[in-house]
């Protein structure tokens, strides 16, 4: 009996497990046509041999791509596997080569003669004639760069095994000139995130509905990396290892033409390029030209296939960060967007059912038609880019009399973080040992300075060199758009508040970099040395009163973070000091013998600690600052509290975010911290952390849920909200103080006399003999008196309305920086902000407001208050609102003086907030600093220390 029970028991677990492990169809008779249909040599494994199912029934698993790499490296002489990074989870990134056997023995010599093809000024005419003569045709093929984007993989998978084991005559004489570089899978662990959710969510039955988890997945999903970046936006600021890695290599190859394969919405078609406006202005014009013949190519493929596609459309080319910046280094860049299908097709609104397998099927035939594109035309691709190159040099080019100059700073982990950035991409950069007097030079703000002299030790990038047109990409302050583009943008704006711009208009590195520049219209290129990192200096005595690092350096946070982890008591002076004749910037860290008199090798720990950070120190003998400069005993020196950090994060918030989020603090501190399932905020006992992150998102917090987060906030908490989470605080009810714009119509003169307060109280100047007079003056003059124009609550709604419609498209404004705010340590009086459809934040009462829009221009022609919506401007004051890219004058007044950054007490605790994404895309490291000194000085300078007993 008992016997029998478990053997039933058994039976009915083999039975159910069955059902999964069968499904009644896996769709593989939706499309009957094969995909690998050459004779194909007998000794190489076939596709099938690595998996689990037919070749492009399902989704490849990276591990199963990445064994069948393995085993045809063993088995053919046709292909070698090259792994060019790992990702964060551990996972290999292979560029597979494949050529006949003699070029892959030769690749060494190949890859030389296109370094010689590339720098036209060592480089003549006749040589470069006889290399291209010479050169076989190369072409990086790349796939599924977002990892639920799946079909470009197993296209890969099969196009690597067609081209190293077909017996066509055409594919073998194809590789006999040619190399052709597949990169199959760009962001395997994406891949496996999504391929996971695909096993989670595979039920008996096919599923065809694109709405289902099946197809879409789980948040955070699988288009993004471990910390959740989009690695096709990474191609510029190089963040993540996937791309460093390739950047690297592709830039050794040159490769003439770069296929980045994806897929878009499901109910779409495939569409391919060339690009529609805008596009950048530093891209070769001849590339435009063979994306049109590629593209015909292609068309017809697809027609003779009776496959639908279109070319252009939303594809647009103004962002140098995608995979095309290759194309400002002469490489034509082609992009495949074919409509998901997961894995079992998609059902469509005319009736029929699009298959996993044929959306393979167009990845794999758009491969091998550009292929044999690119073999007909490689030699005449070769000339047009030996043009480029020879146009990149030359003096006639556009690029000539232009050099880009980054002024000098003692952020030097910023500095040489920017100089990795251009070495990168093969840019020669320099600096200057002497001033140089410039003319005309124009300055970020846009202003022109007809005389200049550049200081010593400026990093100075002359334009005049081969990868000319990227240098102007990535440095020039405003990428050109064209008026009929602006045109179309305004209509689309005001017509149903739509745009033609994918991406950011703005992205130059200074701006993003918070780095002060300048742009000199002439070629400086004469007494100049190549760019050498300034060495840190480790200066730590053992028997020094205590050790500082300078606070304008942003890996001081770093440093002060990774101490207090160990429980070492520090200090930072918050403001600029000299000490044993060591000038020290404001918000300079120091850590002090007698805070810490149980660590008995405290010099020891500082000194390892800085080492890791590759940060200078110095020893401090004395605590003596001469005259009204801080002495180590006052109120300037500041203990720090040690953070205890929690990041909001799952559903409800932007993945992108919470990922750039727990990356900052992970790459730029390296110490502990928790993500937390939000729905943890009304159970959990939140009294472990002192610093809680709401990345950017529209979480469902409910109010019970809200009451508990403003409760910890009072008893010491510091709060710090992005974006639309700061929306989302500014517009609740009992969160303090800050409000959304919208909400302050009705006393909007109030906030202009807290406004006025803040500006007058920059005033240096005062008439004495006004402030010793005995009598009552009649005639002082208040800020609001003599403004022309004041507008009410009616007035205000309605231009809110319409300005509301015209927000920035991720570009870049002046911001004014409050000096003496803890929060903008590191930070220029001038700091530009990248800026989109963000809450507009207004700060009354005690609210502080270290970070505004606008850069106050002294101006003594300006006469009169001048009004702007809400706020005024005092006379002999501009404000500049617009850096760089796409800024309507209409958004410059709405979100001018509002604030970028606030901050609050409530409590014993308090509230920051950031109205964008400081962290954007792991590469706003102007606006990380502000919230690294948030997240990491909040506590200890912004809330009450608790003194234990
Ligand atoms: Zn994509």
């Amino acid at each position: 009996m008992h016997k029998t029970i478990i053997f039933s028991l058994l039976m009915s677990i083999a039975v159910y497990s069955d059902t999964l492990l069968k499904p009644t169809s896996l769709s593989s008779d939706l499309y009957l046509q094969s995909i690998l249909d050459s004779n194909y040599e007998e000794n190489i494994d076939h596709p099938n041999e690595f998996l689990d199912f037919n070749y492009g029934d399902r989704v490849a698993s990276p591990e199963q791509i990445v064994n069948a790499l393995n085993k045809w490296s063993k088995q053919s002489s046709k292909l070698k596997v090259v792994e060019y990074a790992k990702t964060h989870e551990g996972r290999p990134l292979h560029a597979v080569f494949i050529s006949s056997s003699e070029n892959l023995m030769n690749l060494d010599n190949i890859n030389n003669k296109i370094s010689e093809l590339s720098d036209a000024r060592n480089t003549t005419d006749r040589e470069a004639k006889q290399i291209i003569n010479n050169l076989p045709a190369v072409a990086w093929m790349a796939y599924s760069i977002h990892g639920n984007e799946t079909s470009g993989a197993d296209a890969a998978l099969g196009v690597i095994y067609h081209l190293i084991a077909s017996e066509d005559k055409d594919i073998i004489n194809m590789l006999d000139k040619m190399i052709v570089i597949i990169d199959p899978l760009m962001n395997p662990d994406g891949r496996a995130r999504f391929a996971k959710n695909l096993e989670q969510y595979r039920g008996t039955a096919p599923n065809y509905d694109d709405q289902s988890l099946l197809h879409t997945g789980d948040w955070p999903y699988g288009r993004t990396n471990h910390y959740y970046f989009d690695l096709n936006r990474d191609w510029l600021y190089l963040t993540q290892p996937e791309t460093q890695g390739r950047v690297s290599l592709i830039n050794q190859w040159r490769p003439q033409i770069l296929v980045d394969g994806h897929e878009m919405g499901s109910q779409d078609t495939f569409m391919t390029g060339p690009p529609r406006e805008p596009i950048n202005k530093n891209i070769d014009k001849d590339l435009i030209k063979w994306g049109n013949v590629f593209a015909q190519d292609q068309a017809n493929a697809f027609d003779e296939n009776n496959w639908r596609f279109y070319t252009g459309e939303w594809h647009e080319d103004l962002y140098p960060g995608y995979s095309f910046y290759v194309q400002f280094r002469g490489t034509l860049g082609i992009l495949y967007e074919q409509s998901r299908m997961a894995e079992d097709g998609v059902k469509r609104p005319e009736g029929t059912i699009q298959s996993y397998k044929e959306s393979v099927h167009h990845q794999f035939v758009s491969t091998l038609t550009n292929l044999n594109t690119l073999l007909k035309n490689s030699k005449s691709l070769y000339m047009d880019y030996w043009d480029g190159r020879k146009y990149n040099v030359s003096n006639d080019s556009k690029y000539a009399n232009k050099s880009y100059v980054i002024l000098p700073t003692q952020n030097i982990g910023r500095l040489n973080t920017l100089a990795d950035k251009l070495l990168a991409q093969d840019i020669e950069i320099y600096q200057n040992s002497k001033p140089i007097n410039a003319r005309d030079v124009l300055k970020q703000n846009g202003d022109i300075e007809s005389d200049y002299i550049i200081p010593v030790g400026s990093m100075i990038i002359p334009n005049n060199q081969p990868e000319a047109p990227l240098i102007s990409a990535f440095l020039e302050f405003d990428a050109d758009i064209n008026e009929a583009v602006l045109i179309e943008e305004k209509q689309k704006r005001l017509r149903n508040g739509s745009s033609i711009m994918y991406d950011t208009t703005a992205f130059n590195f200074s701006m993003m970099y918070g780095l002060p520049a300048i742009t000199v219209p002439a070629d400086i290129s004469k007494n100049l040395k190549s760019w050498s990192p300034s060495p840190a200096v480790h200066e730590v005595n053992e028997d020094a009163l205590m050790w500082a690092v300078d606070g304008a350096d942003d890996r001081s946070v770093a440093f002060a973070a990774r101490l207090m982890e160990q429980d070492i008591q520090v200090r930072i002076i918050d403001k600029e000091s000299i000490l044993s004749d060591h000038n020290l910037s404001r918000g300079s860290v120091v850590v002090i013998a007698m805070d810490n008199p149980e660590y008995k090798t405290l010099y020891k720990v500082v000194k390892k600690t800085a080492n890791d950070l590759d940060i200078s120190i110095v020893s401090i003998e004395s605590g003596f600052g001469s005259e009204d400069l801080p002495d180590w005993g006052g109120r300037h020196f500041r203990l720090l509290n040690k953070p205890q950090i929690a990041i909001l994060s799952h559903e409800g918030f932007n993945s992108y975010d919470v990922g750039v989020s727990w990356w900052s603090l992970d790459h730029h501190l390296g110490i502990r911290h928790s993500q937390l399932n939000s729905s943890l905020l009304s159970y959990g006992d939140l009294r472990r952390y002192n610093t809680i992150i709401l990345p950017s998102g529209n979480p469902d917090l409910s109010n019970y849920t809200k009451e508990i987060l403003i409760d910890w906030v009072k008893q010491g908490g510091t709060l710090i909200a992005n974006n639309r989470a700061a929306r989302l605080i500014a517009s609740a009810t009992n969160f303090g103080n800050v409000k959304l714009l919208s909400e302050t119509f009705e006393n909007s003169n109030s906030y202009n006399i807290d406004l006025m307060r803040e500006i007058y109280s920059l005033k240096d100047d005062i008439d004495k003999s006004d402030v010793n007079s005995n009598k009552v003056n009649f005639n002082i003059n208040y800020p609001w008196e003599s403004a022309k124009k004041i507008y009410t609550k009616d007035e205000l709604q309605m231009r809110d309305k319409w300005q509301s419609l015209l927000m920035p498209s991720g570009s870049m404004v002046a911001a004014r920086s409050d000096q003496k705010h803890w929060l903008t340590f590191g930070t220029n009086e001038l700091i530009p902000i990248l800026y989109a459809n963000n809450p507009i934040l207004m700060t009354g009462g005690n609210t502080e407001a270290p970070i505004r829009i606008g850069e106050l221009i002294k101006n003594d022609k300006v006469e009169e208050v001048r009004t702007i919506n809400w706020s005024q401007l005092p006379k002999g004051f501009d404000l500049n609102v617009r850096m760089s890219g796409l800024v309507w004058p209409e958004a410059s007044q709405r979100i001018a003086n509002s604030a970028y950054l606030t901050r609050e007490k409530i409590g014993k605790g308090q509230v920051i907030l950031f109205s964008g994404e400081p962290n954007f895309r792991g590469s706003t490291i102007g606006t990380n600093r502000l919230w690294l000194n948030a997240v990491i000085y909040g506590s200890g300078l912004g809330t009450n220390t608790l003194v234990t007993q």
